[in-house]
């Protein structure tokens, strides 16, 4: 990678960091003193700043508030006990939202802008990673169509945005979760597998509605059958069926979740068998049944691995003992190794900033 990206920083007078208390960070509350900001016009994206943390100024007319041309991504930076920051698999992140881009008819972003503009706003906030274990800045890049104009066409003009959260631990109580069997969050053709804003939009309603009948979320099913898995909320989903790890093959109705992929991978270096293929509510019920059914997981950035002590469908309730979920437990302990850089990085999955 080539250092050309030309970036304007203004840095804040006096830093907030003094202010935030440590010992009380909820997901996605605070933020840091610098934000990445920059302008797609003419065809390329200019104006590169990184610049303090502030409002936007857009008109009422804004084509992605209208027309949802909006996407997102999700990454987590990590300190050492040496103080050396490290960014979590930050290149899955570029591929996957240049995707997400197409998809929803958007400019892509340059590896420099979107790596290097990562790596350089880090720097500058750096102080911000939380050094507790389980503690992490979470980055979110955005990008956003800014026309001014209700035509309903692809924008000619986009805003690119990082901003930094640093974040506590999870809250990672084992989940009761409810198998949907009305509502759709993705369909063949659809794009369920972008990161874009109109996916989380869509399903706050049936989330809702689960959390008033007593669950925490729901499991997708596919449009047609509602019977095939999906997804449980906004997180891959995980069996451990025999001892073998199954997930639902990836295609265009399921996000390709960077914790999935690596979840995947230490499984399978581990010696447990991992397969990716279609796995429909009946036969988890089937295996629940004879008790064959060790363990059930969501899997996602936010709160990497989460346990599901519950799982309803019809009349079914599935109850299990996470205490018993050695495997998701297993994989939870490596992964956190891995991006507190306590045991050797063998996959080459930290970037160094
Ligand atoms: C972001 C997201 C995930 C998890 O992906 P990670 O890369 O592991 O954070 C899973 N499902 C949906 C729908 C998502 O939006």
């Amino acid at each position: 990678m080539t250092d050309v990206l030309d970036i304007n920083v203004s840095k804040i007078t006096a830093s907030k960091l003094k202010h935030l208390r440590q010992e009380d960070l909820p997901f996605g509350k605070y933020f840091t003193d610098h934000m990445l900001e920059a302008d797609f016009e003419n065809g390329e994206w200019r104006n590169i700043e990184i610049k303090p943390y502030q409002p936007l100024l857009i008109e009422p007319s804004n084509s992605a508030l209208h027309y949802g041309q909006a996407i997102f991504e999700g990454i987590k930076a990590f300190r050492n006990h040496d103080g050396e920051a490290y960014i979590f698999r930050p290149y899955e992140n570029f591929i996957r939202f240049n995707l997400s881009a197409q998809r929803m008819c958007m400019p892509e972003v340059s590896e420099e802008l979107f790596i290097e503009g990562m790596r350089r706003l880090i720097e500058i906030d750096k102080e911000w990673i939380p050094l507790k274990n389980d503690h992490s800045l979470y980055i979110r890049p955005l990008m956003f169509a800014t026309d001014s104009a209700l035509g309903v066409k692809p924008s000619e003009t986009y805003k690119f945005l990082i901003m930094l959260s640093p974040v506590g631990p999870f809250h990672a109580v084992p989940m009761k979760i409810a198998v949907e069997e009305h509502y759709t969050r993705a369909a063949p053709g659809g794009v369920g597998f972008s990161k874009n804003a109109g996916n989380y939009g869509g399903s706050m309603l049936p989330a809702m509605l689960a959390r008033k009948q007593g669950y925490d979320q729901v499991l997708w099913t596919d449009a047609f059958e509602h019977k095939w898995l999906q997804e449980v909320g906004m997180m891959n989903i995980g069996f451990i069926i025999n001892g073998v790890f199954i997930t639902p093959d990836l295609g265009d109705t399921i996000l390709n979740g960077v914790t999935r992929s690596s979840v995947i991978t230490i499984l399978q270096d581990i010696g447990i068998k991992t397969e990716e293929r279609r796995i429909s509510i009946d036969e988890v019920v089937e295996a629940y049944n004879k008790g064959t059914l060790n363990e059930v997981f969501g899997m996602g950035t936010a709160a990497v691995i989460s346990l599901i002590k519950e799982l309803k469908y019809k009349n079914t309730v599935m109850h299990f003992d996470t205490s018993n979920f050695t495997t998701a437990l297993k994989v939870k302990h490596k992964l956190n190794e891995i991006r507190h850089g306590l045991i050797k990085d063998k996959y080459g999955w930290m970037f160094k900033i």
